[in-house]
């Protein structure tokens, strides 16, 4: 018989508050649409858990996905009474997906609470203890829960700190995923006798921050692993500028934290193959990116002839840095650069770019909407990405530009600074970076890639290195799985014993 020296497949559970195509309203979506597929093809058994909010199981049916009930619900006791869930179980792309139903606290399809209570947080103290409970119900018992995020941060914080779950401390090992610090969990104490924690938790070394809970913090304490989603985060969140007050605590806790770079999948930003986009095109024959070009500007009622088309695809956010846009557009749109940008978000945000439009209609073109298309197009039309984010995980967005030839100009911060390398500070670049948080900055990066594209030799140059860069998910799944390795203790002397 053949001898097989494999390690065992590991088994891990992705304990999320978002999976796309099902709920997404960010990166966390995308990452944990992929994340898992990306495993699942390196062999290890890795599975999904999501509350199923209102509109969840309708959408499973819409998409034509598989659906089965669990038999077996599971139980937590949370608030001096009982809650059941009740498991249903898709697949999506060969990964197994649990929906846990539970119609009295996930009620809210906007996802997260508007407004942090003890109360509007239970959903996500139910979701984490049924992480927990899940072996029971599903016949199948993870040695790694995977946590995305405070909203699961609480089932590394139920292991280690609740009266009843510490007894299985032992059997799971915890990573935590942190996506954005700027959000973390903060609600009064008052709730920690009622969902089963001994006073002694609300200590410096627990779950206290300014006589507040943050669940993000216990999260940080508890798990075993913590990974942000880019390696250069990982160094931000340490410092007093990107650590949001957990600065202290998560450079205490760096013996356990590594950066791994999030991916994209490539057969949806793809734009030889995007249904989405006016025209074809590759790194090999970029014809069809004029193509595109052109029907952006038809879009904005603009002729061809003019400078650089800059375009912005994100958040309307303070994060992504609006403020330094608005700041520089007068100047920028002077120069002879025109403006397309696509978001949704903050209303003052979204009043403010749209008042400017007004003022420069010939230059300046807003779509204040959340829309995939209008997004796919202007990420093939453009001629280049501004991206000056005040603080940036990871960013999708540059990756996305520089598959689709759209040269990135990004503040270096977090992810931007590990996926852009600027064109005028190395032979391998791909984008322009700069480095203060100032509109002259932000002015004299695009200066110095309209001054690039002024040379079609060198632009098309940068275009090819952007255009085949790879950050495919692949890369980023063999970081984890070596981290899975790591704590499950595989090294390659037990390797051949398998
Ligand atoms: P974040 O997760 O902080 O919002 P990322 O850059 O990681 O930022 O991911 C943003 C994703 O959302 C990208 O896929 C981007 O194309 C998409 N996106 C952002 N705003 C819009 C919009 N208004 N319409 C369509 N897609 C958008």
């Amino acid at each position: 018989m053949e001898a097989t020296n494999r390690p065992p497949r590991s088994r891990v559970l992705h304990v999320t508050p978002e999976l796309a195509p099902l709920v997404k309203l960010g990166g966390l979506g995308d990452v944990a649409g992929s994340l898992p597929r990306a495993l699942r093809e390196d062999g290890v058994d890795c599975r999904a858990l999501l509350p199923a909010y209102p509109g969840v199981l309708d959408r499973v049916h819409d998409l034509g996905l598989p659906c089965r009930r669990v038999p077996q619900n599971l139980h937590v006791a949370l608030n001096w009474r009982v809650y059941s869930g009740r498991l249903w179980r898709t697949d999506l792309d060969g990964v197994p997906v649990y929906l846990l139903e539970q119609p009295e606290l996930f009620t809210d399809p906007q996802v997260y609470p508007g407004s942090m209570t003890c109360e509007t947080v239970l959903p996500f103290l139910f979701l984490g203890a049924a992480a927990l409970e899940l072996a029971g119900a599903a016949r199948w018992k993870p040695q790694i829960l995977h946590l995305h995020d405070w909203p699961a941060s609480t089932a590394s914080v139920l292991l280690k700190w609740h009266r009843h779950y510490h007894r299985l401390a032992e059997e799971y090992d915890t990573v935590l995923t942190i996506h954005n610090l700027a959000h973390q969990g903060i609600v009064a104490h008052t709730g920690l006798d009622g969902w089963g924690f001994p006073k002694t938790c609300f200590s410096i070394e627990g779950l206290e921050f300014y006589g507040h809970v943050n669940l993000l913090k216990g999260g940080i304490l508890a798990a075993d692993a913590i990974t942000t989603v880019s390696p250069r985060y990982s160094w931000d969140v340490q410092t007093h500028d990107g650590g949001m007050g957990l600065e202290g605590v998560l450079y205490a806790s760096r013996g356990k934290l590594r950066g791994i770079l999030n991916g994209i999948d490539y057969r949806i930003w793809n734009p030889a193959a995007d249904p989405l986009i006016p025209a074809p095109y590759s790194a090999q024959d970029l014809a069809g990116k004029a193509t595109c070009r052109e029907e952006l500007l038809r879009t904005c009622g603009w002729s061809a002839e003019g400078g650089p088309l800059l375009v912005f695809i994100g958040r309307l956010v303070e994060q992504k840095g609006i403020d330094l846009i608005l700041a520089s557009l007068d100047r920028l749109l002077a120069e002879g650069n025109r403006v397309v940008l696509i978001g949704s978000g903050h209303p003052l945000f979204r009043d403010r770019v749209s008042a400017a439009a007004q003022r420069h209609p010939g230059r300046m073109w807003t779509f204040t909407d959340f829309d995939e298309r209008v997004a796919h197009q202007a990420y093939a039309g453009g001629d280049l990405l501004l991206m000056p984010s005040l603080f940036e995980p990871c960013g999708l967005s540059q990756l996305i530009s520089m598959a689709y030839g759209t040269i990135p100009v990004a503040r270096a911060t977090g992810g931007l600074a590990d996926t852009v390398i600027d064109a005028d500070g190395s032979p391998d670049g791909t984008g322009f970076l700069f480095l203060d948080y100032d509109p002259g900055e932000l002015i004299q990066a695009v200066r110095r890639a309209a001054n690039a594209m002024g040379d079609p030799v060198r632009w098309g140059q940068i275009q090819q290195r952007a255009m085949t860069a790879d950050f495919s998910w692949a890369q980023s799944a063999r970081a984890y799985e070596d981290l899975y390795q790591d704590l499950l203790g595989y090294g390659p002397e037990e390797d051949f014993y398998r």
